[in-house]
């Protein structure tokens, strides 16, 4: 039951593992600044230009710097150990697929 098939399923579970643990910190990230800008919005306490300029500003920073780590942590480890393209499709990135989308090779032990 040590098959080569079973080892490329071992292995992209391995890497679905990993990058789960190194987008943790970004998604954090993602919301901390979806929250910044909520808070401009949502919140009827009176802040001053400043803060809210700050607030939008370093929202929409945050925002788009996990958008961009997100997207490269994925793009460098989420692969198919078979075929080593990126498990993903027309639709995206497949969170957890039977198959490899690209070569068919099996991910799940
Ligand atoms: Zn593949």
């Amino acid at each position: 039951m040590d098959s080569d098939a079973d080892q490329v399923a071992i292995q992209f579970q391995e890497r679905r593992a990993q990058t789960g643990r190194r987008l943790r910190p970004w998604f954090a990230m993602a919301a901390v600044g979806f929250g910044s800008v909520a808070l401009v919005f949502f919140t009827p306490f009176p802040s001053s230009e400043y803060w809210r300029f700050w607030l939008l500003f370093g929202g929409f920073l945050a925002g788009a710097m996990s958008f961009v780590a997100i997207n490269l942590v994925i793009q460098a480890r989420y692969r198919c150990p078979a075929c080593g393209g990126t498990v993903s499709d027309d639709r995206g990135v497949l969170l957890n697929p039977d198959t490899c989308p690209r070569c068919g090779a099996r991910l799940r032990p």
